[in-house]
């Protein structure tokens, strides 16, 4: 039941109890009322009967007293007192209209015959003593008849006194007992009237003032403690504390928008964190496994809730490859084609999902009519596309994507300047280890591995062969074609020498037009195979420059194989002696290094 009517039907029975109330007070006032005037007439009936009998016994007194006196004196106070009566049936009619029964006004009819006859005696007694009839005035008024009479007075006023007691006795009684209840129905009247008042008050203290008070206080004392949790309070009442209640949900729903700020200030601070640490370890690493490991680790701490994976481009296939994933992604396939991305298309992101309606990349696994929450991040750095970081909502977690964009493009930007600047520098790392003219790697990258090497202790009992080539009077072309012609016969040899060079084997420009083919796990017999390879292809060589011939060109080599001739680290100074000894036997040839026992006979010969 709803608050007002409650309310309503409270102050109605509250009225109709106050008019019961009130009516019955008037009740009891009028009961009340009546045994005061009955107690009154009792009281004035009682009163004319002693006067009547007071009359009756005075006159009987005077005129006693003039018959035994014969004092003048006592006859006019007698004629005085009887003048001073009211006759009789005046005093009954008052006394009538005071509410006597009839019984009763005929006992005082009878008091008044009563009350006659003796004055009309006392009369009889004055007369004969005026006429000197002593005796019979005696008679008159002393007599037994007299005092028989006076007797009878007496009896019937103490019967009307009886009567008229009896009578109002009742009245009282009963006015008092209908009085006494109204009185009781107006108290009970008042006291419902008071406790409805009391509980209707209470109630809707409880309910109007208390109930919301408490709530908010719970809420308030909620809020001290930055505990916004708690329902918005509904207390649609008009007044001063519906106004505060209206005044904490505002100041709860700012309180929640704070929070909500604060929180996203403080996800933003700490990926704007992460992503500069992970930038510094970027930084720091020196090759891609390194930056992929890197990725791996910190991009799911980045972007929290997106599942993802790293894609690297394979330029020579023109295809991006998977490196790495995290959150176990769903949707994209390990490897796809540039033009299956709309990201590596258009050169940005490409965000398609529910709320954004666009078109799904091809790479992307799913089926029709699904358009689960991803993002694509091309990563480009130097202007050019390196790869992908391609990032999916976890399941009820959709719009993650839009909503961490701005970190997202950061985290891109970041990856693809750290992959590009590692590609930079592995650029210009194998442009400092590689020569320029023919592509081969040249001295200092030789010296590296000849220290990687050796730092492992060499070979131990692997074999390996290191060939040494020199092109047989190479200064004569410079002479005859000049330096560029020169320069453009060493490129062939390079060629020659890369083309011949295996998976296992590395070739290098020793310096001028010295080369160098180190075959590690080639024994003697297979190197010397493999020199004569080299030496006859240099041979067959058909060589122009600027549409002149050069004629052909030959090279001499010098072989060493370790463990037979040496071991590891005097491998390549054999091997220039060999070449030496070619040089001198004619060139175009392949020379074999001398073995341990032929050195020592001959060093001591
Ligand atoms: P041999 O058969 O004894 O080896 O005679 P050679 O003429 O080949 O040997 P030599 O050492 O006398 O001459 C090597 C020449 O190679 C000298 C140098 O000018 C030339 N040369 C060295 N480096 C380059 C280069 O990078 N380009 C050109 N065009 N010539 C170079
Ligand atoms: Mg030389
Ligand atoms: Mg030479």
């Amino acid at each position: 039941m709803r608050l007002e009517v409650i309310t309503n039907w409270a102050y109605g029975i509250t009225v109709a109890l106050t008019i019961v109330s009130g009516t019955a007070m008037l009740c009891a006032s009028s009961a009340q009322r009546e045994e005061r005037t009955a107690r009154e007439t009792r009281h004035d009936l009682e009163q004319a009967n002693h006067v009547l009998t007071d009359e009756v016994y005075m006159l009987t007194n005077r005129a006693r007293e003039y018959v035994s006196t014969g004092d003048p004196a006592y006859l006019t106070m007698y004629r005085a007192e009887l003048e001073n009566l009211k006759p009789a049936e005046d005093r009954l009619g008052s006394t009538a209209a005071k509410g006597t029964t009839a019984d009763e006004r005929r006992i005082l009819t009878e008091a008044f015959n009563l009350a006659d006859a003796l004055q009309d005696e006392q009369a009889e007694a004055i007369s004969a003593y005026q006429e000197g009839d002593l005796d019979e005035a005696r008679q008159w008024l002393f007599g037994p008849e007299y005092e028989r009479e006076l007797d009878r007075l007496r009896a019937v006023a103490e019967r009307f006194a009886d009567n008229v007691d009896q009578r109002t006795r009742e009245l009282v009684r009963d006015t008092e007992r209908t009085a006494r209840f109204w009185r009781i129905i107006s108290e009970i009247a008042v006291g419902v009237t008071a406790l409805l008042f009391l509980c209707v008050l209470y109630f809707v203290f409880k309910r109007r003032v208390l109930h919301p008070v408490v709530k908010l206080s719970d809420v308030l004392r909620r809020m001290t403690r930055q505990d916004y949790s708690s329902q918005p309070l509904e207390i649609p009442q008009i007044d001063e504390i519906g106004d505060m209640a209206h005044a904490v949900t505002l100041f709860r729903e700012n309180a929640l928008e704070r929070q909500r700020l604060e929180q996203e200030r403080d996800r933003d601070r700490t990926s704007r964190e992460l992503i500069s640490r992970m930038t510094q370890r970027m930084q720091g690493s020196d090759n891609v496994a390194d930056v992929v490991d890197i990725i791996r680790r910190f991009v799911p701490r980045v972007a929290m809730g997106l599942a993802g994976r790293l894609y690297l481009l394979d330029r020579n296939r023109n295809v991006m490859v998977e490196t790495c994933q995290w959150e176990a992604p769903k949707y994209s396939t390990h490897e796809f084609s540039t033009l299956a991305c709309w990201a590596l298309r258009r050169g940005m992101p490409h965000h398609p999902s529910s709320e954004n309606v666009d078109v799904p990349c091809p790479h992307l696994d799913i089926a029709e009519g699904e358009t689960p929450d991803t993002i694509c991040l091309p990563l480009i750095g130097q202007r050019e596309v390196i790869g992908l970081l391609y990032l999916e909502g976890l399941e009820d977690l959709s719009d993650d994507c839009a909503q961490q964009g701005h970190l997202l493009a950061m985290l891109a930007e970041n990856i693809g300047l750290a992959l590009a600047n590692l590609k930079l520098r592995e650029d210009l790392r194998e442009m400092a280890m590689a020569d320029s003219l023919t592509g081969l790697a040249n001295r200092r990258q030789l010296d590296l591995v000849l220290q990687k090497q050796l730092g492992r202790g060499g070979h131990n009992d692997e074999p390996i062969s290191v060939l040494m080539a020199d092109v047989d009077h190479f200064k004569r072309i410079n002479d005859t074609f000049g330096h560029d012609a020169g320069d453009a016969v060493l490129r062939e040899v390079g060629a020659v020498l890369r083309d011949a060079t295996r998976k296992s084997d590395l070739s290098f420009r020793y310096g001028g037009e010295e080369f160098l083919m180190m075959l590690p796990g080639t024994d003697l017999p297979t190197a010397i195979e493999r020199a004569e390879e080299v030496r006859t292809r240099i041979e067959d060589l058909t060589l122009s420059f600027n549409g002149h011939s050069l004629g052909s060109i030959s090279i001499s080599i010098g072989i060493a194989n370790s463990p037979l001739h040496s071991s590891f680290e005097g491998l390549v100074p054999l091997a220039d002696t060999a070449l030496l000894r070619a040089k001198s036997l004619g060139r175009n040839r392949v020379e074999i290094a001398e073995n341990r026992r032929t050195r020592r006979t001959g060093s001591a010969a």
